[in-house]
């Protein structure tokens, strides 16, 4: 994996509401560069809404987000989603492209490469995430866990600072699991800058340097893993862990 140098996230007192559901009730969240963040949470906590804030798909009432100590607020969301590259639990893969294309295409439309030069580069990416061979497949024909590699390669070609994942093993057939967290573990382990919405106690636990746990639009628990999984201080962290271990 290659090296990672920039990108600090800082979220700070987002506050979000969708009508008069108060989804996000001032979320802080600090995510030091070349750390990994895991947030776990039930359902309904607001942990893709808050992921969705953090890369300006959706604006928040109140509050701030900072890449590498500076507000993004006021810059152009495009460019902070260049800068963030996000990863779904559906891989959101274009079916009619091959996968080679599929990586391809942002880096055409955003990075304004020529279509040699994006094709180098998608084999190249396609390669760290072992998929060089199929680069001319399309994504129906692959198995789950080879559409997500092709997803998060597509993110990585874009050389993004940070990387957010959103249950990005939650689809995937529980064979095909171990390899995705494997790259994950790989990225995180490369000094990647990455915030994990993740279900899987294992990474959030052994792979990642702290652990935020929401519940209801707020961050109940955050700390190191050893701590929130070996002495949950909340009724609430307890009864979820109890639940999913
Ligand atoms: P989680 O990812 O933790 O399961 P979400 O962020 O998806 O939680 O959802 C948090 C709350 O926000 C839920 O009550 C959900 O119904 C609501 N919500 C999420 N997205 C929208 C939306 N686009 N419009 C209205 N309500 C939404
Ligand atoms: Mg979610």
């Amino acid at each position: 994996m290659s090296e990672f140098t920039s990108g600090s996230l800082t979220a700070k007192n987002i506050h979000l509401s969708f009508g008069s559901n108060h989804v996000l009730r001032g979320i802080d969240l600090h995510v030091p560069q070349g750390t990994t963040a895991s947030v776990i949470g039930p359902s309904g906590s607001g942990k893709s809404t808050l992921l969705r804030v953090m890369n300006r798909l959706i604006e928040p009432d109140q509050g701030d987000i900072l890449l590498d100590g500076k507000s993004v607020l006021k810059d152009n969301p495009d460019e902070l989603r260049r800068r963030i590259g996000m990863v779904f639990q559906q891989f959101n893969l274009f079916p009619h492209k091959t996968v080679a294309e599929n990586v391809t295409l942002a880096l055409r439309k955003l990075r304004g490469m020529s279509k040699d030069q994006a094709r180098e580069e998608a084999l190249a990416q396609l390669d760290l995430v072992g998929l060089k061979h199929i680069a001319d497949v399309r994504p129906a024909n692959l198995s789950g866990g080879q559409q997500q590699r092709v997803a998060i390669a597509r993110a990585l070609a874009m050389k993004p600072e940070v990387m957010f994942f959103d249950e990005a093993t939650s689809a995937l057939d529980p064979e095909l699991v171990k390899g995705v967290l494997a790259l994950m573990t790989d990225l995180a382990k490369g000094g990647m800058t990455m915030v994990v919405v993740t279900h899987e106690m294992g990474f959030s636990r052994n792979v990642s340097d702290t652990v935020t746990f929401m519940d209801a639009g707020v961050v109940v628990e955050s700390g190191p893993p050893e701590e929130l999984f070996t002495s949950p201080r909340t009724e609430r962290l307890q009864g979820f862990l109890s639940d999913v271990l």
